[in-house]
């Protein structure tokens, strides 16, 4: 059986972040690589977004970059400047193909399907497949999950612009919706997402924060809601019960746009490029040590709990593997820095609040009358800073005054409360 200097384990977005930092800097001229991933193809199946705090190897892959972006309560839109670190989305198809054709033209790396092809007693393994129960078989973790679509129109996208529902204007290209609350399906942590490439070609994505899919959430109706409000379909497609699950989204919007019956709900006609679904485990998976193994990705505790941004962490993460890989069975382990992840921990505490709010089933009609928007108003306080401030914040490179300044912002008594629960 063959045998190799470096093993990596999952070629996904970690996986091949790191093979082509080696590559890219020389580090695989006289070592030797098999890159392990069950996957039988490549095609686009995520984007990847972040605001550009450092520099990465993928500016070619960037899909769109944006300069400012907006969060939306329910009343009032405020916008805010990305014009220091701008706001990109990689385009992961782009990345697949960018990375594999260039790993391709090293002798020294070979691709496997199955881990037993090979012998790894001597290599050393970067592992990236995370051993986390299945998202919609755990109940007991948090998850941040959405289903999104991208669609291009005809027409130019509008909408509404003011509460005066009648006012619409074009859809800004130039401005992404971090988090719009607008849609907000009561009692939930939800919120809509969207990435505007053109008038006429947006990524609309709702995403959820939930333990499991403990109850699954009503993606359709915040998307054909979402496609009703830009006067993309009419009111009349919602006649009937909302299915639950998004195999009948699928099947929903597909009828609706191949006109099967339904086409008489289209005012402004549509195309869906591209679909994506998924779920961000919003916990660290717990390893046992191995002498020969460093786990990298989401396996790697390379997620901000607090977002589910994890994509520069990555990036961060292959750079300093790259740099201490001579060294690299004796390196200090990299992490996210512990101020973040004690803030986070606090974070889900606060969910965990809102969940005993949520099961008090005695108080259940009165809580869903009260309309919990303890996390909506978190993110929301914590944008009232100053732009840059909170992108560094959540981009994992604020410095001790920048912390401070969204400390203050924040709600203290759901805080200290989280703090000893
Ligand atoms: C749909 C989606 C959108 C996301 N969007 C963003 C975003 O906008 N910004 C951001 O910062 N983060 C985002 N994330 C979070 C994170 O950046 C991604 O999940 C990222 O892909 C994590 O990289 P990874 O290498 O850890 O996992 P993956 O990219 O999932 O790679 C793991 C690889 O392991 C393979 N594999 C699985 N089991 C085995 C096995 N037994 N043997 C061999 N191979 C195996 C898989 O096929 C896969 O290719 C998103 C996540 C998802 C799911």
């Amino acid at each position: 059986m063959k045998e190799f200097d470096y093993v990596i384990v999952g070629g996904g977005c970690a996986g091949l972040s790191l093979a082509y930092e080696l590559d890219l800097h020389q580090k695989l001229d006289n070592k030797t690589l098999a890159i392990v991933e069950s996957r039988t193809e490549y095609k686009k199946d995520k984007t990847w977004s972040f605001w550009k705090v450092i520099p990465h190897n993928f500016e070619d892959c960037v899909k769109k970059s944006w300069d400012l972006f907006y969060v939306e309560d329910g009343e009032k839109r405020t916008h805010h400047s990305a014009r220091k670190y701008p706001y990109q989305t990689i385009d992961s198809g782009l990345f697949y193909k960018k990375i594999l054709n260039t790993l391709k033209k090293n002798k020294n790396i070979r691709f496997f399907k199955n881990i037993k092809e090979i012998k790894t007693t001597n290599s050393f393994i970067f592992n990236s497949v995370p051993k986390v129960k299945k998202f919609n078989k755990d109940g007991e973790n948090y998850w941040q999950h959405f289903y999104g679509i991208e669609i291009e129109t005809k027409k130019g996208i509008e909408e509404d612009t003011s509460q005066m529902a009648y006012e619409k204007e074009l859809i800004n290209p130039e401005a992404v919706g971090l988090m719009d609350f607008n849609d907000k399906i009561r009692s939930w942590i939800n919120f809509i997402y969207i990435l505007p490439f053109t008038e006429k070609k947006v990524f609309l994505e709702t995403t959820w924060i939930t333990k499991g899919n403990r109850s699954i959430p009503p993606y359709e109706h915040q998307i054909l809601d979402r496609l009703w409000s830009w006067n993309i379909i009419s009111r009349a497609a919602f006649k009937g019960n909302f299915p639950r699950d998004d195999k009948k989204v699928d099947r929903r919007l597909n009828k609706i746009m191949e006109g099967r019956g339904s086409s008489k709900f289209v005012r402004n006609p549509f195309k869906v490029n591209y679909k994506e679904h998924g779920a961000i485990p919003l916990f660290h998976p717990v390893y046992e040590k191995k002498e020969n193994q460093i786990n990298i990705g989401t396996a790697g505790h390379m997620t901000r709990l607090s977002t589910g941004y994890t994509f520069l962490n990555i990036q961060e993460h292959s750079k300093y593997i790259r740099k201490n890989i001579e060294n690299i069975r004796n390196v200090e382990l990299f992490k996210q820095d512990k101020k973040y992840l004690f803030y986070d921990k606090l974070f889900m505490k606060v969910l965990e609040l809102k969940e005993v709010a949520f099961t008090d089933e005695i108080r259940r009609d009165d809580y869903l009358s009260r309309y919990d928007n303890r996390i909506q108003n978190i993110f929301l306080k914590m944008f009232s800073s100053p732009s840059n401030t909170v992108i560094k914040f959540l981009s994992n490179k604020s410095n001790f005054y920048e912390d401070l300044s969204i400390i203050f912002k924040m709600p203290k008594l759901t805080f200290i409360k989280a703090l000893f629960y």
